[in-house]
């Protein structure tokens, strides 16, 4: 749905005071309650604003997406991803875990001379140890492979790499560029990225 002007800078107001009522809301805006009020009475409808008797309004937030919004899933992956942690096969568990709390993050890509091989996650690193690996044992012994992996095109929209987290169940994919020898890793794509995105749309409205 779009908003007038004078619409975005009520529900800006309310965002910023709620609760508030619909004198202060005019006020602010150097105009009449009696102005506003159409505004008020559709900001109410679609649920955007929530209104309580002698307290004022306060935010919902029930925006529905925007044609605006809707095009931004259009947009490509590379847009919104994030550096990837990249480690070589051989590299020992040990030092593995180590990157995961180092670099912060749950899953590691793979890689044999440069290129994508396999995807390590938390619970193959747990799982190995359940399995009587040792911390020597290479990454390259306990990881997911290809072609198994679920990758994607740098050039690929939010929405197609967006699906394949939601589809495998899985929390990061790898964002490659298609190279000669095999697949360089450019990026990740994870939920973190898609709650970011999520966040950033509503709240762009
Ligand atoms: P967690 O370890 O937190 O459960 P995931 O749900 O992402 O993490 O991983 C579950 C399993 O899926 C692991 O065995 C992992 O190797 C595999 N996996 C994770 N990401 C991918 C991917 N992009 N492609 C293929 N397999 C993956």
């Amino acid at each position: 749905m779009n908003f007038t002007a004078r619409q975005n800078k009520i529900i800006n107001i309310v965002k910023e005071f709620q609760p508030i009522t619909g004198e202060e809301i005019a006020s602010k805006l150097n105009l009449s309650r009696a102005t506003l009020r159409p505004d008020f009475t559709l900001l109410t409808m679609v649920e955007v604003l929530g209104a309580r008797p002698k307290v004022g309004y306060y935010y919902l937030g029930n925006h529905h997406l925007t044609n605006q919004n809707i095009k931004s899933l259009d947009m490509s992956v590379q847009e919104v991803m994030s550096l990837p942690i990249v480690t070589e096969e051989q590299t020992p568990i040990y030092d593995a875990i180590v990157s995961l709390f180092l670099e912060d993050v749950g899953t590691l890509f793979i890689t044999n001379g440069g290129f994508l091989t396999g995807v390590v996650s938390r619970k193959d690193l747990l799982r190995s140890f359940l399995g009587g690996q040792t911390e020597e044992t290479p990454v390259g012994v306990i990881m997911t492979r290809k072609p198994k992996i679920i990758m994607v095109d740098k050039e690929a929209s939010v929405l197609k790499a967006t699906k394949l987290i939601v589809d495998h169940g899985i929390d990061a994919i790898p964002v490659v560029s298609k190279e000669e020898g095999g697949d360089l890793v450019v990026g990740r794509y994870t939920k973190t990225n898609i709650a970011k995105l999520f966040v950033e749309l509503i709240e762009s409205n």
